[in-house]
């Protein structure tokens, strides 16, 4: 009998998780329990602002989220209807990709009768007020706790009670009939119990950030709410992150080697951290302090700046997702390189068990695992291999002609590449259907692997520009942020 589910982490994919069972389980399970299990002993700050694209607003509207990210204000973030491209080089629009869609008014579902359909353009907002907003819409499933200053060691099966048992590092106990993995991309449920010796990888890319008031700078932005700027080392993502423009978020992906990255993490000595973000800001300058754009030079020379290192890690693919009590999800399960969507696919993920289980509250769990796997695995595995391309066709510094034919292209494959990005903006997992039990088991598929990339039950369409935004155009990241050359060389 499922009751009692134990969440590990209270990030985008364990809040979303917990609402999404609260709301489609309940009525199938009507004294369902759901723990979610945070290691931090409140919710966490940083991270700066993250990006949401049309779909991850209309998944956020069916959690309830959007309601309470509405009571937030101007906190609510930047409303973002389309991200405007420019040549930092010459400071000429390339063109931008759209959020509004046809009529002006956003992107609606590709499923159900349209004039059922709401339409969401796209958001940026701080992390934690987007978990902060999650955390107000759990507080109103009576079925939902959280419980901080957990950090979960290890897990075992109590087979005589079909149960798993959660230990804590501070010796407690939990026990649950599901546990779910939502740890992020270090997760202990992966590492310690789900798929031992599973690890995650460095990607070789590090995202260094900031933010600055906006009334600090002497010239004015040149975009309306978010840009993305291309120089011939890789592009910079500048973009308010809040209802007024208050507030300006600046990001550049950079390539940096392992072993500097690793130094930033683990040296506790504050005179080498002042050292290594000196010499990130001297590789931003070098890279972007010769744009023809003002607001770009003005804000890469500013010497009060404070960039922020983030090492991006990966979990390689293939890896195993359940046992027959326990899944991973989200970035657990299958971080990859930010995209713009990335959170998304783990609200994907989310809404998509919650159904499948639902669908088979009736079966073993592992059927309801192996359905679920099977929706989700190609799409994933897809959407991996796409953003890692992306980031590796971005890799080395262009030529001054090459820049250029870049920047000549970047209209072109924004044209080329538009049908497929409003297509997977329309991605609807609260409505995709879910292979009924009797077909499906009477139909011998089931073999955790899905059958291939024409699955009907695929959320995105696998064309060849790719399942997002971002993939498929051949130098254009249009997500969140890019990547430079080789910084810190
Ligand atoms: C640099 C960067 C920028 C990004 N920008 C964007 C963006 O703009 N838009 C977008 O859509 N996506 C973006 N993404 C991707 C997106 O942020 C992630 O896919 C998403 O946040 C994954 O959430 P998660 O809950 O799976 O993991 P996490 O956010 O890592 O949450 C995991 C939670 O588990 C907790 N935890 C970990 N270990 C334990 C333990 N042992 N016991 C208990 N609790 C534990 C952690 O404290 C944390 O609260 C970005 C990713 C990166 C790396």
């Amino acid at each position: 009998m499922l009751r009692d589910i134990i969440i590990i982490g209270s990030g985008i994919t364990g809040l979303s998780t917990a609402l999404s069972l609260s709301h489609h389980l309940s009525s199938a399970v009507p004294d369902l329990r759901i723990t979610i299990f945070e290691r931090h002993f409140i919710p966490s700050t940083s991270g700066g602002a993250i990006g949401l694209s049309p779909v991850a607003l209309r998944y956020l509207d069916h959690l309830g989220v959007m309601d309470e990210l509405a009571h937030l204000g101007p906190e609510a973030g930047a409303d973002v209807d389309g991200i405007e491209v420019f040549s930092a080089r010459t400071g000429k629009s390339l063109g931008q990709v759209d959020f509004a869609g046809k009529n002006g008014v956003g992107i609606h579902s590709d499923k159900g009768p349209l004039e059922c359909q709401k339409t969401y353009k796209g958001a940026r907002l701080p992390r934690i007020n987007l978990t902060l907003a999650m955390i107000s819409a759990v507080e109103k499933r009576p079925n939902i706790k959280i419980v901080y200053g957990k950090k979960l060691s290890h897990v075992s099966s109590l087979d005589d009670e079909d149960k798993v048992e959660i230990h804590f590092d501070d010796g407690s106990r939990a026990t649950g009939d599901l546990l779910l993995g939502c740890d992020g991309v270090h997760s202990a449920t992966r590492r310690n119990f789900i798929d031992p010796g599973h690890e995650a990888e460095y990607s070789g890319f590090t995202l260094v950030q900031s933010t600055i008031p906006t009334a600090s700078l002497q010239t004015s932005p040149h975009f309306r709410a978010t840009s993305l700027n291309f120089s011939k080392s890789g592009t910079m993502l500048m973009t308010f992150c809040d209802k007024f423009h208050q507030e300006m978020f600046v990001s550049v992906m950079l390539e940096c080697r392992e072993d500097a990255v690793g130094d930033y993490v683990v040296v506790s000595n504050e005179e080498r951290k002042r050292i290594i973000r000196e010499s990130l800001a001297r590789e931003v300058r070098m890279r972007y302090g010769d744009s023809a754009i003002p607001c770009i030079r003005e804000t890469v020379s500013r010497p009060d700046i404070d960039w922020m290192m983030y090492p991006i890690f990966q979990v390689p693919l293939g890896g195993r997702w359940y046992t027959d009590k326990a899944i991973l999800l989200g970035d657990a399960a299958h971080a990859m390189l930010p995209r713009d969507e990335s959170a998304a696919y783990a609200i994907d993920d989310a809404i998509v068990l919650s159904r499948v289980l639902a669908e088979y509250i009736a079966y073993p769990l592992t059927k309801a695992f192996e359905v679920y796997e099977s929706m989700r695995r190609d799409e994933v595995t897809h959407a991996f291999k796409e953003s890692r391309k992306l980031w590796k066709r971005r890799n080395k510094d262009a030529g001054a002609f090459e820049s250029w034919v870049r920047e000549r292209l970047v209209p072109l494959q924004l044209r080329q590449t538009e049908a497929s990005r409003q297509a997977a903006f329309k991605a609807d997992a609260s409505r995709i259907e879910i292979p009924s039990p009797i077909t499906r088991l009477g139909t011998g598929m089931g073999s955790g692997q899905s059958s291939g990339r024409s699955s009907p039950a695929s959320l995105r369409p696998f064309s060849k520009a790719g399942s997002s935004a971002s993939s498929g155009s051949e130098m254009m990241p249009i997500g969140l942020m890019d990547m430079s050359g080789l910084a810190m060389r």
